[in-house]
């Protein structure tokens, strides 16, 4: 998809937020674990806005920051099958092993949980395999490649 302004692209990722979380916790890529979303992109692709329109869907009230200085941000929702949203920056990580020491299995493991990661490209081995991939690409000072897996 390209969207052409930050609400189109809030708008792309609430469609996005109401089919997987409609999707049937028993579904076969689910697996009973966490709901995954791997996001990549250059700094300023729309990462975080895509987050924010995600998170609006999902109930949440509470303002989306950019976690950079924090790595993690916890959120409560209340969406039927999920409990939690956490959305990770995974810029300031290393490697995989950095992200472990997040306490992040047990947060994967968990259905209840719904898991936004900016930048896991840089941890990609750390991520499950049932994680959905979205690729952000600038195209110019408004327009943006979204690319979902
Ligand atoms: P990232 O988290 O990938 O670094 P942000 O979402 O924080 O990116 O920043 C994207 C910036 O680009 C915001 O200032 C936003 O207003 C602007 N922007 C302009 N056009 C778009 C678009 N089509 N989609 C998303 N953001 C856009
Ligand atoms: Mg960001």
């Amino acid at each position: 998809m390209i969207t052409k302004n930050q609400k189109e692209t809030k708008e792309l990722a609430g469609e996005l937020a109401s089919r997987l979380t409609g999707l049937k916790p028993h579904s076969a890529w689910r697996k009973k674990k966490a709901l995954i979303l791997a996001l990549s992109g250059e700094l300023g692709a729309g990462k975080t806005t895509f987050i924010q329109g995600f998170s609006k869907a999902l109930g949440i009230r509470e303002k989306i920051l950019s976690p950079t200085f924090v790595l993690i941000h916890k959120h409560r929702i209340a969406n039927g099958q999920f409990k939690n949203s956490y959305h990770i920056d995974a810029y300031r990580l290393r490697s995989e092993k950095d992200l472990l020491k997040l306490g992040i299995k047990e947060i994967f493991d968990n259905p209840e949980n719904i898991v936004l990661i900016e930048w896991a490209d840089r941890v990609k081995k750390g991520i499950p395999k049932n994680a959905t991939w979205i690729h952000f690409d600038h195209l110019d000072k408004n327009r943006r490649k979204i690319r979902i897996k």
